[in-house]
């Protein structure tokens, strides 16, 4: 009977694998049918000054409207993008799309510092990246300062050398280089200053957390650290009052999270950008979320 029981587990064990198997040939079909057809929107979510509770930038990220599944977040699909290398395709078109886009807002006069678009490792370590990226600023008439990449600390940390290297050529077109997600790989605490960096990203997984007494230690040193090596902080998923006024009183420059926006599609965000000093002006409450 156990013997049953066993077999059974594993016959079970085996057509769940299958499923998974076909869901993944699927969505790799229809991810690379979706790439043809430019089934992605990018969204915005402001980044704010933390002190003045100006908008400084806007990270770029990617939705895919998928024709029977609806909206589709980046975890489900990035990975998947990754791995089949459609990766490249993908991320030159976001980088296109979200300099296209700031331009436009340059030219409407939107005093938008700058975009920040995640980059990949495959991306990042593709032969001739430099000159698609020239190719990319000088078709949308973007100009590299007005451009933030974000790279993830996992990535680095695989080969830091070469990631080091390419990442002072990128810094030497004039684009600034942020370290995204830090606190979640392999601690990189030596490497630090040795990658060139910009700015680093706490994690919202410190954030989620503060003031908790621990992670308020740990958020700390980082912003101590960072400060020593004049890298700037930006706080990741800022969602409570008691986050932000943790994080500004430890010093840190900028934050985003959905306290005060979530990623928003592009028309959506101008209209949070125009509206700003208006609620400041005229409302208190909504101005003590954004100062
Ligand atoms: P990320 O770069 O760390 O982006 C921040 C993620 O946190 C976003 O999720 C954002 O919606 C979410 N977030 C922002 N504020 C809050 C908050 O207050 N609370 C919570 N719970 N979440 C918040 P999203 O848009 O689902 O993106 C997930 C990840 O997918 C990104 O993490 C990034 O690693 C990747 N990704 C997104 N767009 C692209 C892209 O164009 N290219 C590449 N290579 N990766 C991308
Ligand atoms: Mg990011
Ligand atoms: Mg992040
Ligand atoms: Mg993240």
């Amino acid at each position: 009977q156990a013997k049953d029981k066993g077999r059974n587990r594993w016959q079970f064990y085996d057509i769940s694998m299958t499923v998974k198997a076909r869901e993944r040939l699927n969505l790799l079909g229809d991810l690379r049918l979706a790439l043809a057809r430019k089934d992605f929107e990018l969204y915005y979510q402001p980044q704010h000054d933390m002190v003045s509770g100006n908008i400084i930038g806007a990270e770029a990220l990617i939705r895919w409207n998928h024709q029977q599944l609806g909206f589709i977040t980046p975890d489900k699909f990035i990975p998947l993008a990754e791995e089949s290398g459609l990766i490249l395709p993908l991320g030159e078109w976001v980088l296109e799309t979200a300099c296209n886009q700031m331009t436009r807002w340059k030219e409407k006069g939107i005093q938008l510092e700058r975009i920040s678009v995640n980059i990949s490792m495959a991306q990042l370590h593709q032969p001739g990246l430099i000159a698609r990226v020239e190719g990319v600023l000088e078709r949308t008439a973007c100009r590299p300062e007005w451009l933030e990449f974000e790279v993830t600390e996992s990535y680095l940390m695989s080969d830091p050398v070469e990631a080091g290297r390419l990442l002072a050529q990128i810094r030497s077109m004039g684009i600034m280089v942020a370290l995204d997600d830090f606190g979640t790989g392999y601690s990189s605490m030596s490497y630090l200053n040795a990658l060139p960096l910009d700015r680093l990203k706490i994690d919202r997984s410190f954030v989620f957390k503060l003031p908790d007494e621990d992670e308020g230690a740990i958020v700390r040193a980082i912003i101590a650290m960072c400060q020593c090596l004049n890298i700037g902080i930006v706080a990741e998923g800022i969602e409570k009052k008691e986050q932000k006024q943790f994080m500004m009183e430890q010093g840190c420059d900028l934050a985003q999270g959905y306290l005060y926006s979530r990623p928003l599609p592009c028309h959506e965000f101008e209209k949070y950008f125009a509206n700003l000093p208006e609620f400041n002006q005229n409302d208190a409450q909504t101005q003590s979320l954004i100062q």
